[in-house]
C-alpha cells in the first residue's frame, strides 16, 4: 500500500470526531424515529378532508404546539418555513413591501441571510444603516437608539452569532424599539433549541428560527410572528399556513422539527451543564498549551457550545487540514464561507489584529461530543499550533 492508501486506510479506521454543531447537527435519534411514519402510512395532504389528511394535519398541529411551547409562543403565531434563510429573507423583505423609502438598522455581524437581505433592500431604495459592535462582537442598545430616525421601520439584530456565539442584550434592543414604534426582527438560529428562550420577555415582533441547527432535518425552520403583527407572504398560493406562507407542508420535516423541540426542551439544562464543561475544558486546555492564543467572542455572554480561538501567527486554513487529516471536523468561520482565506467579515466588524484573525478556529460542540473527543483535540491540537507559529516568519521566534 502506498502512502495516500495507507492514510486513507488510517483515517477510515481512525473514530471522526464532529465539532461544528454551529454549520449543521445530526440528527437526534427520537427524531428520525419520530419521522418514519410519515414517510410510510401518514402520507396525506394535510390540506386534504378525508382521514388521510386529517390524521398528517393533526400531526402538523402537534408539531406548532410544540414549537411555540419552545419559545413561549402560541401556536397561532408560528408559521412553518424552509429554514433560517428563508425566515430571515421573510422577516426583512415582508416587513418593508409595503413601506417604500423606509429605513433599516441592523448590525455588522449578522449571517448574510440578514445581511445581503438588508442589502437588497437598500438597492431596492430603502435606507440602511449597518452598526459597529464591540471588541466581543456586541451590539450595543445605545447604538441602535442613536442610528434610529423618522423613518425607521425595522430593526433586525441576532440574537446569538453563529462564528462567535456572542449573545446580544435583545430585550434592551426591542425596548427601544417598542417605544418608537418600530417593529423587531431577531434571527435566532444559534439560540433556539439551545438556550432557553421565551418571546414574551424578549419582547421581538418576529423571530427567525431553524431545525438542523439542532438536531432537527435540514430545510424546516419556522417563523415566530407576534399576534397582530402584519408581515406580508413571500410566498403566495394555496394558503397554506394560514396564507403566510403556502405550498403543500414539508410534513416530514415539520414532524421532526416538533420532536426536535420537545427533546429540547427537555435536555436542555443537562447539555448546557455538560457542553460547556467541555467546551470550558477545551479552551483552557488550548489556551495553557499555545502561546498567544484569544478567544473571540464575549467572556460570558457567549452560547455554551462555541468556542472560536485565534492562535496568533498561524493560518487557520492550515490548521484546519491538519485537523481534518486527522478526522477532526471544525471550521474557520462560517459554513458559507469555508474555502475562504480571508479573514471573516465577523472578526474584521470585531476588529481583530488579522494576525489574529487569520488564525481563528471555531469549535462547536453538541449532541455526541465526549471527553474522549475533547482530550484527543488537546493531544493533536497544541503540538501543531506550537510547530506553525514557531515557522511564521512574523512570530519572532
Ligand atoms: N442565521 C444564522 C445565525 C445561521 O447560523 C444560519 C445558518 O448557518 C442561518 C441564519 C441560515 O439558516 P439555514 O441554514 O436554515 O438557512
Amino acid at each position: 500500500m502506498n502512502a495516500i492508501g495507507l492514510l486513507g486506510y488510517t483515517n477510515s479506521l481512525m473514530k471522526k470526531i464532529y465539532l461544528d454543531h454551529n454549520a449543521t447537527t445530526p440528527l437526534h435519534p427520537e427524531v428520525r424515529e419520530a419521522m418514519l411514519p410519515f414517510m410510510g402510512d401518514l402520507f396525506g395532504n394535510p390540506s386534504s378532508g378525508h382521514w388521510a389528511g386529517r390524521e398528517v394535519a393533526h400531526r402538523i398541529a402537534e408539531a406548532r404546539e410544540s414549537a411555540a411551547r419552545l419559545i413561549g409562543a402560541d401556536p397561532e403565531e408560528i408559521v412553518f418555513t424552509s429554514g433560517g434563510t428563508e425566515s430571515d429573507n421573510w422577516a426583512i423583505l415582508g416587513a418593508l413591501r409595503d413601506r417604500p423609502g423606509s429605513h433599516i438598522i441592523t448590525s455588522s455581524v449578522e449571517h448574510p441571510a440578514v445581511f445581503n437581505a438588508c442589502q437588497e433592500m437598500e438597492t431596492a431604495g430603502h435606507e440602511l444603516t449597518v452598526v459597529d459592535v464591540d471588541r466581543y462582537g456586541q451590539v450595543s442598545p445605545e447604538a441602535i437608539r442613536g442610528a434610529i430616525r423618522e423613518n425607521t421601520a425595522l430593526i433586525t439584530v441576532m440574537l446569538a452569532n453563529n462564528e462567535t456565539g456572542t449573545i446580544n442584550p435583545i430585550r434592551e434592543i426591542s425596548t427601544i424599539a417598542r417605544e418608537r414604534g418600530i417593529l423587531m426582527h431577531t434571527d435566532a438560529v444559534q439560540a433556539v433549541g439551545k438556550v432557553p428562550l421565551d418571546v414574551r420577555e424578549l419582547d421581538v415582533d418576529i423571530l427567525s428560527a431553524s431545525g438542523h441547527k439542532f438536531n432537527a432535518p435540514k430545510g424546516i425552520g419556522f417563523q415566530y410572528v407576534r399576534n397582530g403583527v402584519e408581515l406580508k407572504p413571500l410566498i403566495v398560493g394555496g394558503h397554506q399556513e394560514r396564507g403566510m406562507r403556502s405550498g403543500t407542508e414539508n410534513v416530514i420535516g415539520i414532524a421532526g422539527l416538533g420532536k426536535a423541540c420537545e427533546v429540547a426542551m427537555r435536555d436542555m439544562p443537562g447539555k448546557d451543564r455538560d457542553i460547556r464543561a467541555l467546551r470550558d475544558k477545551l479552551e483552557k486546555g488550548l489556551r495553557d498549551a499555545v502561546p498567544e492564543t484569544e478567544v473571540n467572542g464575549h467572556p460570558t455572554e457567549r452560547i455554551y457550545n462555541t468556542l472560536n480561538i485565534s492562535f496568533k501567527y498561524i493560518e487557520g486554513e492550515a490548521l484546519l487540514s491538519m485537523m481534518e487529516l486527522e478526522g477532526i471536523a471544525v471550521s474557520t468561520g462560517s459554513a458559507c464561507s469555508a474555502g475562504s482565506t480571508e479573514p471573516s467579515r465577523i472578526l474584521k466588524a470585531m476588529k481583530l489584529d488579522p494576525l489574529c484573525s487569520r488564525g481563528a478556529i471555531r469549535f462547536s460542540l453538541g449532541l455526541g461530543t465526549t471527553e474522549d473527543d475533547i482530550e484527543r483535540c488537546l493531544r493533536f491540537i497544541p503540538p501543531i499550533a506550537l510547530r506553525f507559529q514557531e515557522m511564521s516568519p512574523f512570530s519572532g521566534k
